[in-house]
């Protein structure tokens, strides 16, 4: 956790929009959230442009919803799954292959990259064999136990200076120690693939991803002189952002600086693969709530919504992203309080919403919500998760 926590800026949205959310909410009740499936597909189809010797796999706990899973199974992209569960929500489109191109399915096209893993879901993995991500020796001792057959990526400790969400603190061996590492795990006579590493979530410092990329170009080079084996992929993990702000550099810049520094760091030979989560999925859903209640408190109103952190704004706490709410309503705002519906007083949206006078029964909404909101939203109360909608399917 780091204090670059993001506060996304309010725009307006069209007239088109708004009545289309608002037809939905009348349709479908309230909480909903609104996936549009038409913004994944650009949103990969931009990425794929931008990057286009890149090999994409969605990371699957940013929104695990398993339509958004087919919508871009459908455009060809690849999965990084970090549980059993989250393997079989993708595994659930392909279970109808011939068992060797299925399996061949799987080992191109999901890395599993949580490099700590239970024994068990090891041994369901030497079964599937996807590549599977470690940081450690314990980790390297439990896979040649129960996954000798499958192909390991290295995940390297690398900078994450000023990204959203940290992950260093967690995850990747020191550089100093992977060259060892490996050559372990060749006297273990196991497959090594490649290295992996993330810069942190929402990371805009790119800076970040240079050094990342210089770190593993001198860690592929010391692996070739010290023992002779070639490093043939180089998996660059998550992080890209989303425009949140205006002051987000956009994707093109980013690609432009990734895509100079591929050609002067990488052999040319090597597979790049990028595991972005929140970038495929963020700007292409909308939560639309409804005001359940309404007091005066601390001199101002506040407004009791029936979606709160415990739910689809859960991003607010675990991802440090704070959702503006909206009000479909025009007319002079003021400061007021938004709470979710929970009875505990943590379940507060925000202090400080600038809002109309609000009537119970009026409808309020978030958007570019779709990124470790709803996947992190909890039972708590009894309250379930915003009913999911999807358009442009
Ligand atoms: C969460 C995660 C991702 C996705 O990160 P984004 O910042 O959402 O792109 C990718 N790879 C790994 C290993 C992760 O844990």
């Amino acid at each position: 956790m780091n204090d670059n926590g993001c506060s996304i800026k309010v725009h307006h949205i069209g007239i088109d929009k708004k009545e289309m959310l608002q037809g939905l909410a009348k349709e479908h009740g309230t909480p909903i959230f609104v996936i549009d499936h038409e913004v994944i597909r650009k949103n990969y189809r931009d990425f794929k442009e931008r990057l286009p010797d890149v090999q994409i796999y969605y990371a699957v706990k940013a929104n695990s919803n398993p339509e958004i899973i087919r919508t871009l199974y459908d455009l060809g992209c690849s999965f990084d799954v970090a549980s059993m569960p989250e393997f079989m929500l993708v595994y659930e489109n392909i279970k109808h292959l011939p068992e060797k191109e299925r399996l061949e399915w799987i080992y191109d096209k999901i890395i599993y990259a949580n490099t700590i893993k239970p024994e068990e879901t090891l041994e369901a993995l030497n079964h599937y064999r996807p590549l599977v991500t470690f940081d450690n020796i314990e980790e390297l001792k439990k896979i040649k136990k129960f996954a000798p057959q499958a192909g390991l990526v290295l995940r390297l400790r690398v900078p994450n200076t000023g990204s959203m969400v940290e992950l260093s603190s967690k995850f990747g061996v020191d550089p100093g120690d992977a060259v060892d590492i490996i050559e372990k795990a060749i006297e273990m006579r196991l497959t090594v693939e490649g290295l992996s590493f993330h810069v942190g979530s929402q990371c805009t410092n790119f800076e970040n991803y240079v050094q990342a990329l210089e770190i593993s170009a001198n860690v592929i080079s010391e692996v070739e002189t010290r023992t002779g084996e070639k490093i043939g992929l180089l998996d660059i993990g998550g992080g890209f952002p989303v425009k949140y702000h205006h002051s987000v550099k956009s994707i093109r810049t980013l690609a432009q600086l990734l895509n100079e520094e591929f050609e002067r760091l990488l052999p040319s030979d090597i597979q790049i693969m990028a595991e972005p989560g929140r970038f495929l999925v963020a700007n292409a859903c909308t939560v639309v709530a409804k005001v359940v209640g309404k007091a005066f408190r601390d001199g101002k109103p506040c407004y009791y919504i029936n979606d709160g952190v415990y739910h689809t704004y859960s991003g607010q706490v675990f991802d440090h992203c704070i959702y503006p709410v909206l009000s479909f309503k025009e007319g002079d705002t003021q400061i007021s309080a938004v709470f979710g519906p929970t009875c505990d007083a943590f379940d507060t949206i925000t202090l400080s919403a600038e809002l109309p006078e609000l009537e119970i029964g009026d409808l309020v909404y978030s958007e570019n919500i779709g990124a470790y909101s709803h996947a992190s939203s909890t039972y708590f109360n009894g309250f379930p998760p915003a009913k999911v909608v999807h358009i442009n399917k």
